[in-house]
């Protein structure tokens, strides 16, 4: 499984490649040595918008993305790492920390979420480490929707 390094510049980027399940650590990669090398020893993809990161060492694969928008960074990342996004991982990770969500009874999350979405949503999950609480909602909708327009290839 492809996992990423994410720069600060690309925070809403992480957001959305955790939320197609692909594990992705933040970070100020260009100020901090010690999660580069982490990364290169977890054989993690860099994506940044800093220029400057691809001259300096990292001993792993670097992507500078030059899309601005979000819909337009998302496209390039698939395309140019010809990512596959696997529909069954959608919403397995935590957004906030990227931890692997563990599912939660529907009875459970009566308490913390408002009535509608209790009432119209059927798979919640939590986040182990954080105590966040998930569900698919429009951001799966979202996300299957452009997965249609750039991918049409790809899994519905
Ligand atoms: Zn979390």
């Amino acid at each position: 499984m492809t996992s990423f390094l994410v720069d600060y510049t690309l925070g809403k980027l992480a957001k959305w490649l955790r939320i197609m399940g692909y594990d992705t650590v933040l970070c100020e990669c260009d100020r901090n040595r010690a999660f580069l090398e982490e990364g290169a020893r977890e054989r993690r993809i860099v994506l940044t918008r800093k220029k400057s990161l691809s001259k300096r060492e990292y001993r792993g694969r670097l992507m500078i993305v030059e899309a601005d928008k979000i819909e337009g960074q998302l496209e390039e990342v698939i395309r140019r790492l010809d990512l596959s996004p696997d529909p069954d991982l959608f919403f397995t990770r935590c957004l906030s920390c990227n931890a692997v969500l563990e599912p939660v009874e529907h009875s459970v999350v009566e308490a913390r979420v408002p009535p509608y979405v209790y009432n119209t949503q059927r798979d919640f999950s939590i986040c182990p480490n954080c105590g966040g609480l998930f569900w698919p909602g429009t951001h799966k909708e979202n996300m299957e929707a452009f997965l249609r327009k750039h991918n049409p290839t790809g899994p519905p």
